[in-house]
């Protein structure tokens, strides 16, 4: 049941679920740093959205498989929400 206060996301495309592969490579969006990324929960439910904090600089950053399904894609987190007009919590406002 869809209720209109829902807020919508709108998720890039992705693979199929059946052609997911168990890992993928990225790359930090914020230092470079190469590494690799299992699919989601939510990934292996056919909704592209994932995270994982950076092995490298430790930044949370939001992962989505790219559509030609070779690697994921990663952003800051924060910068993720921003898109969708959520103001992220800052650090220290506690
Ligand atoms: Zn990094």
């Amino acid at each position: 049941m869809q209720s209109e206060n829902t807020p919508k996301i709108d998720h890039s495309p992705m693979p199929e679920v059946d052609e997911l592969e168990p890992h993928y490579p990225f790359v930090c969006s914020v230092c470079g740093h190469e590494q690799n990324a299992r699919p989601s929960i939510f990934m292996r439910m056919g909704i592209n959205s994932g995270h994982g904090s950076c092995m490298s600089c430790g930044t949370f950053l939001h992962l989505e498989i790219a559509p030609d399904n070779t690697h994921i894609i990663s952003k800051p987190h924060d910068e993720w929400l921003r898109s969708f007009g959520i103001e992220p919590m800052k650090a220290g406002d506690e």
